[in-house]
Protein backbone atom coordinates (compact mmCIF):
# COMPACT_ATOMS: atom_id res chain seq x y z
CA UNK A 1 0.00 0.00 0.00
CA UNK A 2 1.41 3.59 -0.52
CA UNK A 3 1.76 5.93 2.04
CA UNK A 4 -1.41 7.57 1.23
CA UNK A 5 -3.72 4.46 1.52
CA UNK A 6 -2.40 4.02 5.40
CA UNK A 7 -3.36 7.41 5.88
CA UNK A 8 -6.62 7.11 4.37
CA UNK A 9 -7.12 3.56 6.17
CA UNK A 10 -5.84 5.46 9.22
CA UNK A 11 -8.54 8.45 9.19
CA UNK A 12 -11.54 5.83 8.48
CA UNK A 13 -10.52 3.71 11.55
CA UNK A 14 -10.26 6.93 13.44
CA UNK A 15 -13.89 8.45 11.96
CA UNK A 16 -15.36 4.64 13.80
CA UNK A 17 -13.38 4.91 17.07
CA UNK A 18 -10.36 2.41 15.77
CA UNK A 19 -7.35 4.17 16.25
CA UNK A 20 -4.32 2.26 14.87
CA UNK A 21 -0.81 3.26 16.18
CA UNK A 22 0.85 2.86 12.97
CA UNK A 23 1.61 1.78 9.43
CA UNK A 24 2.99 -1.61 11.25
CA UNK A 25 0.10 -2.59 12.63
CA UNK A 26 -2.01 -1.92 10.47
CA UNK A 27 -0.33 -4.30 7.87
CA UNK A 28 0.00 -7.07 10.29
CA UNK A 29 -3.90 -7.02 11.25
CA UNK A 30 -4.25 -8.69 7.98
CA UNK A 31 -2.62 -11.91 8.78
CA UNK A 32 -4.14 -12.09 11.87
CA UNK A 33 -5.25 -16.38 12.55
CA UNK A 34 -5.82 -16.55 16.03
CA UNK A 35 -7.84 -13.66 18.21
CA UNK A 36 -7.49 -14.47 21.83
CA UNK A 37 -9.96 -12.78 23.82
CA UNK A 38 -9.98 -12.17 27.39
CA UNK A 39 -13.45 -12.70 29.25
CA UNK A 40 -13.81 -10.01 31.91
CA UNK A 41 -14.93 -6.59 30.36
CA UNK A 42 -14.03 -8.07 26.66
CA UNK A 43 -16.33 -10.52 25.85
CA UNK A 44 -18.71 -9.61 28.94
CA UNK A 45 -20.07 -6.11 29.93
CA UNK A 46 -17.52 -6.04 33.16
CA UNK A 47 -20.50 -5.20 34.98
CA UNK A 48 -20.77 -7.71 37.64
CA UNK A 49 -23.53 -8.10 40.28
CA UNK A 50 -24.30 -10.24 42.81
CA UNK A 51 -27.33 -12.43 42.12
CA UNK A 52 -26.87 -14.94 44.95
CA UNK A 53 -25.64 -14.91 48.80
CA UNK A 54 -26.30 -18.19 50.36
CA UNK A 55 -24.67 -18.63 54.15
CA UNK A 56 -23.71 -22.06 55.72
CA UNK A 57 -23.36 -21.16 59.17
CA UNK A 58 -25.91 -19.69 61.31
CA UNK A 59 -25.02 -16.26 61.21
CA UNK A 60 -27.13 -13.70 59.83
CA UNK A 61 -27.41 -12.53 56.04
CA UNK A 62 -26.70 -8.59 57.44
CA UNK A 63 -23.84 -9.77 59.09
CA UNK A 64 -22.64 -11.89 56.45
CA UNK A 65 -22.49 -9.84 54.15
CA UNK A 66 -21.07 -6.88 56.47
CA UNK A 67 -18.26 -9.02 56.66
CA UNK A 68 -17.73 -10.04 53.06
CA UNK A 69 -17.61 -5.99 52.04
CA UNK A 70 -15.30 -5.02 54.71
CA UNK A 71 -12.86 -7.43 53.27
CA UNK A 72 -13.45 -6.45 49.99
CA UNK A 73 -13.51 -2.62 50.54
CA UNK A 74 -10.19 -1.87 49.81
CA UNK A 75 -9.86 -3.95 46.14
CA UNK A 76 -10.10 -2.45 42.75
CA UNK A 77 -11.56 -5.62 41.08
CA UNK A 78 -14.86 -5.41 39.28
CA UNK A 79 -15.65 -8.73 41.68
CA UNK A 80 -15.25 -6.34 45.19
CA UNK A 81 -17.29 -3.72 43.51
CA UNK A 82 -19.98 -5.70 42.56
CA UNK A 83 -20.06 -7.25 46.17
CA UNK A 84 -19.72 -4.07 47.97
CA UNK A 85 -22.47 -2.73 46.30
CA UNK A 86 -24.65 -5.27 46.90
CA UNK A 87 -24.24 -5.58 50.79
CA UNK A 88 -24.41 -1.89 50.72
CA UNK A 89 -28.08 -1.88 49.55
CA UNK A 90 -28.95 -4.89 51.68
CA UNK A 91 -27.33 -2.82 54.68
CA UNK A 92 -29.36 0.33 53.92
CA UNK A 93 -32.75 -1.13 53.05
CA UNK A 94 -32.63 -3.74 55.86
CA UNK A 95 -30.53 -2.70 58.70
CA UNK A 96 -31.74 1.37 58.67
CA UNK A 97 -31.15 1.49 62.15
CA UNK A 98 -30.15 4.85 62.99
CA UNK A 99 -27.82 5.76 60.09
CA UNK A 100 -30.22 6.44 57.18
CA UNK A 101 -33.94 6.98 56.25
CA UNK A 102 -35.33 6.66 52.63
CA UNK A 103 -34.36 10.19 51.19
CA UNK A 104 -30.47 9.53 51.37
CA UNK A 105 -29.88 6.25 50.40
CA UNK A 106 -28.10 7.55 47.84
CA UNK A 107 -25.54 9.35 49.36
CA UNK A 108 -24.39 6.21 51.60
CA UNK A 109 -22.06 5.36 48.37
CA UNK A 110 -19.60 7.12 49.72
CA UNK A 111 -20.52 6.47 53.32
CA UNK A 112 -18.00 3.50 54.81
CA UNK A 113 -18.91 3.77 58.84
CA UNK A 114 -21.22 0.49 58.03
CA UNK A 115 -17.91 -1.62 57.43
CA UNK A 116 -16.15 -3.62 59.86
CA UNK A 117 -12.19 -1.84 60.05
CA UNK A 118 -9.76 -4.47 58.78
CA UNK A 119 -6.25 -5.02 59.30
CA UNK A 120 -3.52 -6.60 57.39
CA UNK A 121 -5.62 -6.21 53.95
CA UNK A 122 -3.60 -8.17 51.12
CA UNK A 123 -4.76 -8.57 47.05
CA UNK A 124 -4.26 -12.01 45.85
CA UNK A 125 -3.65 -11.72 42.07
CA UNK A 126 -5.66 -14.31 40.37
CA UNK A 127 -7.12 -15.81 43.68
CA UNK A 128 -8.96 -13.13 46.08
CA UNK A 129 -8.51 -10.84 49.44
CA UNK A 130 -7.07 -11.58 52.96
CA UNK A 131 -7.51 -9.67 56.20
CA UNK A 132 -8.13 -9.66 59.85
CA UNK A 133 -11.08 -8.50 61.59
CA UNK A 134 -11.34 -8.84 65.13
CA UNK A 135 -7.59 -10.62 64.84
CA UNK A 136 -9.50 -13.33 63.05
CA UNK A 137 -8.95 -14.27 59.17
CA UNK A 138 -10.96 -13.50 56.73
CA UNK A 139 -10.50 -15.09 52.51
CA UNK A 140 -12.77 -13.59 50.20
CA UNK A 141 -12.27 -15.29 46.76
CA UNK A 142 -11.76 -18.73 44.87
CA UNK A 143 -10.92 -22.30 45.29
CA UNK A 144 -7.35 -22.11 44.98
CA UNK A 145 -7.36 -19.11 47.77
CA UNK A 146 -9.15 -21.94 50.24
CA UNK A 147 -7.23 -25.00 49.68
CA UNK A 148 -3.80 -22.41 49.39
CA UNK A 149 -4.95 -21.35 53.17
CA UNK A 150 -5.74 -24.86 54.26
CA UNK A 151 -9.25 -24.33 54.21
CA UNK A 152 -11.28 -27.41 53.51
CA UNK A 153 -14.44 -26.56 51.00
CA UNK A 154 -17.41 -29.20 52.29
CA UNK A 155 -19.65 -30.92 49.69
CA UNK A 156 -22.89 -28.84 49.55
CA UNK A 157 -20.48 -25.28 49.47
CA UNK A 158 -18.68 -27.34 46.66
CA UNK A 159 -22.04 -28.70 44.94
CA UNK A 160 -23.66 -25.02 45.25
CA UNK A 161 -20.84 -23.65 43.66
CA UNK A 162 -20.99 -26.00 40.55
CA UNK A 163 -24.21 -25.36 40.31
CA UNK A 164 -23.38 -21.62 39.62
CA UNK A 165 -20.64 -21.72 37.36
CA UNK A 166 -22.54 -24.02 35.43
CA UNK A 167 -24.91 -21.05 34.77
CA UNK A 168 -21.96 -19.18 33.59
CA UNK A 169 -21.55 -17.35 37.21
CA UNK A 170 -18.45 -16.64 39.39
CA UNK A 171 -18.64 -18.48 42.75
CA UNK A 172 -17.03 -16.37 45.12
CA UNK A 173 -16.32 -18.46 48.70
CA UNK A 174 -16.02 -17.04 51.79
CA UNK A 175 -13.70 -18.21 54.63
CA UNK A 176 -13.71 -16.76 58.54
CA UNK A 177 -11.89 -18.29 61.15
CA UNK A 178 -10.66 -21.42 59.05
CA UNK A 179 -14.52 -22.31 57.93
CA UNK A 180 -16.17 -22.03 54.76
CA UNK A 181 -18.50 -19.60 55.77
CA UNK A 182 -21.02 -18.87 52.57
CA UNK A 183 -20.66 -18.15 48.52
CA UNK A 184 -21.71 -15.52 46.66
CA UNK A 185 -22.68 -16.19 42.93
CA UNK A 186 -21.67 -13.34 40.83
CA UNK A 187 -23.27 -12.65 37.26
CA UNK A 188 -21.55 -10.56 33.79
CA UNK A 189 -23.83 -10.24 30.87
CA UNK A 190 -22.30 -10.89 27.71
CA UNK A 191 -21.76 -7.54 25.43
CA UNK A 192 -24.63 -8.21 22.94
CA UNK A 193 -22.64 -8.26 20.27
CA UNK A 194 -20.43 -11.39 21.37
CA UNK A 195 -22.19 -13.92 19.48
CA UNK A 196 -22.25 -12.49 16.55
CA UNK A 197 -18.81 -11.13 16.01
CA UNK A 198 -17.34 -14.76 17.22
CA UNK A 199 -19.32 -16.22 14.15
CA UNK A 200 -17.78 -13.18 11.72
CA UNK A 201 -14.65 -13.73 12.50
CA UNK A 202 -14.93 -18.33 11.86
CA UNK A 203 -16.65 -17.01 8.88
CA UNK A 204 -13.15 -14.79 7.48
CA UNK A 205 -11.20 -17.95 8.39
CA UNK A 206 -9.90 -16.44 11.90
CA UNK A 207 -10.03 -18.80 15.50
CA UNK A 208 -11.71 -17.56 18.25
CA UNK A 209 -9.84 -18.17 21.75
CA UNK A 210 -11.03 -17.23 25.06
CA UNK A 211 -8.38 -16.74 28.00
CA UNK A 212 -9.31 -15.96 31.53
CA UNK A 213 -8.38 -16.09 35.43
CA UNK A 214 -11.85 -17.50 36.12
CA UNK A 215 -12.31 -21.05 36.75
CA UNK A 216 -12.91 -23.30 34.01
CA UNK A 217 -16.06 -24.13 34.03
CA UNK A 218 -17.54 -20.70 34.48
CA UNK A 219 -15.22 -20.52 31.50
CA UNK A 220 -16.84 -23.17 29.15
CA UNK A 221 -20.28 -21.77 29.70
CA UNK A 222 -19.21 -18.50 28.80
CA UNK A 223 -17.49 -19.89 25.72
CA UNK A 224 -20.51 -22.07 24.89
CA UNK A 225 -23.00 -19.03 24.65
CA UNK A 226 -20.73 -17.02 22.82
CA UNK A 227 -19.57 -19.99 20.19
CA UNK A 228 -16.14 -20.37 21.04
CA UNK A 229 -15.02 -23.65 21.14
CA UNK A 230 -10.57 -23.28 22.18
CA UNK A 231 -10.83 -22.15 26.46
CA UNK A 232 -7.93 -21.34 28.52
CA UNK A 233 -9.38 -20.96 31.90
CA UNK A 234 -7.63 -20.32 35.22
CA UNK A 235 -4.86 -18.78 33.60
CA UNK A 236 -2.82 -16.43 36.29
CA UNK A 237 -2.60 -12.45 35.10
CA UNK A 238 1.01 -13.37 34.20
CA UNK A 239 0.01 -16.35 32.18
CA UNK A 240 -2.07 -14.77 29.41
CA UNK A 241 1.23 -13.42 27.58
CA UNK A 242 2.54 -17.02 27.73
CA UNK A 243 -0.81 -18.34 26.32
CA UNK A 244 -0.09 -15.50 23.44
CA UNK A 245 3.68 -17.03 22.81
CA UNK A 246 2.50 -20.54 22.68
CA UNK A 247 0.09 -19.46 19.15
CA UNK A 248 2.86 -17.67 17.84
CA UNK A 249 5.56 -20.81 18.26
CA UNK A 250 2.99 -22.69 16.55
CA UNK A 251 3.21 -20.26 13.54
CA UNK A 252 0.08 -18.20 14.08
CA UNK A 253 -0.07 -14.45 13.90
CA UNK A 254 -1.99 -14.04 17.20
CA UNK A 255 -4.08 -10.86 17.74
CA UNK A 256 -5.64 -10.13 21.94
CA UNK A 257 -8.11 -8.41 22.21
CA UNK A 258 -8.41 -7.28 26.39
CA UNK A 259 -9.32 -4.24 28.42
CA UNK A 260 -7.52 -4.39 31.72
CA UNK A 261 -3.83 -4.18 33.70
CA UNK A 262 -3.70 -8.13 33.51
CA UNK A 263 -4.01 -7.90 30.37
CA UNK A 264 -0.83 -5.40 29.33
CA UNK A 265 1.55 -7.98 29.11
CA UNK A 266 -0.46 -10.28 26.82
CA UNK A 267 -1.06 -7.40 24.65
CA UNK A 268 2.22 -6.05 24.33
CA UNK A 269 3.27 -10.02 23.27
CA UNK A 270 0.58 -10.43 20.66
CA UNK A 271 1.10 -9.63 17.07
CA UNK A 272 -1.48 -7.01 17.30
CA UNK A 273 -2.77 -6.07 20.31
CA UNK A 274 -6.30 -4.83 20.88
CA UNK A 275 -7.51 -2.26 23.74
CA UNK A 276 -11.40 -2.16 23.78
CA UNK A 277 -13.34 0.48 25.95
CA UNK A 278 -12.13 3.10 27.91
CA UNK A 279 -9.53 0.54 28.96
CA UNK A 280 -6.65 1.61 31.61
CA UNK A 281 -3.71 3.57 30.53
CA UNK A 282 -1.93 1.04 30.72
CA UNK A 283 -2.93 -1.62 28.41
CA UNK A 284 -3.97 1.52 25.92
CA UNK A 285 -0.23 1.75 26.12
CA UNK A 286 0.50 -2.02 25.35
CA UNK A 287 -1.95 -1.73 22.11
CA UNK A 288 -1.41 -1.34 18.79
CA UNK A 289 -4.82 -0.64 18.71
CA UNK A 290 -7.63 0.66 20.69
CA UNK A 291 -11.18 0.03 20.01
CA UNK A 292 -12.76 3.53 21.49
CA UNK A 293 -16.47 2.13 21.35
CA UNK A 294 -16.31 -0.48 23.47
CA UNK A 295 -17.92 -2.73 20.89
CA UNK A 296 -16.25 -6.27 19.72
CA UNK A 297 -17.53 -5.43 16.07
CA UNK A 298 -14.58 -3.45 15.89
CA UNK A 299 -12.12 -5.94 15.64
CA UNK A 300 -13.76 -7.11 12.98
CA UNK A 301 -13.64 -3.94 11.24
CA UNK A 302 -10.41 -3.17 11.97
CA UNK A 303 -9.03 -6.63 10.47
CA UNK A 304 -11.31 -5.83 7.42
CA UNK A 305 -9.84 -2.41 6.58
CA UNK A 306 -6.00 -4.12 6.91
CA UNK A 307 -7.36 -6.60 4.22
CA UNK A 308 -8.87 -4.12 2.15
CA UNK A 309 -5.95 -1.35 2.44
CA UNK A 310 -3.33 -4.05 1.26
CA UNK A 311 -5.39 -6.16 -0.83
CA UNK A 312 -5.81 -3.44 -3.57
CA UNK A 313 -2.00 -2.77 -4.20
CA UNK A 314 -1.41 -7.22 -4.50
P1 LIG B 1 -10.03 -12.19 34.77
O1 LIG B 1 -9.01 -12.78 33.82
O2 LIG B 1 -11.38 -12.77 34.52
O3 LIG B 1 -10.02 -10.68 34.75
P2 LIG B 1 -8.66 -12.30 37.45
O4 LIG B 1 -7.30 -12.88 37.18
O5 LIG B 1 -8.73 -10.86 37.80
O6 LIG B 1 -9.67 -12.71 36.26
O7 LIG B 1 -9.33 -13.11 38.65
C1 LIG B 1 -9.46 -14.50 38.55
C2 LIG B 1 -10.33 -15.04 39.66
O8 LIG B 1 -9.75 -14.74 40.94
C3 LIG B 1 -11.72 -14.45 39.71
O9 LIG B 1 -12.60 -15.09 38.83
C4 LIG B 1 -12.07 -14.70 41.18
O10 LIG B 1 -12.49 -16.02 41.37
C5 LIG B 1 -10.76 -14.49 41.89
N1 LIG B 1 -10.63 -13.10 42.39
C6 LIG B 1 -9.73 -12.17 41.97
N2 LIG B 1 -9.86 -11.03 42.67
C7 LIG B 1 -10.89 -11.21 43.54
C8 LIG B 1 -11.51 -10.41 44.55
N3 LIG B 1 -11.13 -9.14 44.83
N4 LIG B 1 -12.53 -10.95 45.25
C9 LIG B 1 -12.93 -12.22 45.02
N5 LIG B 1 -12.39 -13.02 44.09
C10 LIG B 1 -11.37 -12.55 43.37
MG1 LIG C 1 -10.69 -8.12 31.67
Amino acid sequence: ATPTAVMVATGVGAQNGVLIKGGDALERAQKIKHVIFDKTGTLTQGKASVTTAKVFTDIGRGEFLRWVASAEASSEHPLAKAIVDYARHFHFFNEPSGTTNGQNHRNESSNTGWLIDVADFTSLPGRGVKCLMDGKQVLVGNRKLMTENGIAIPTPVENFVVELEESAKTGILVAFDDSLIGVLGVADPLKREAAVVIDGLKKMGVQPVMVTGDNWRTAHAVAKEVGIQDVRAEVMPAGKADVIRSFQKDGSIVAMVGDGINDSPALAAADVGMAIGAGTDIAIEAADYVLMRNNLEDVITAIDLSRKTFARIR
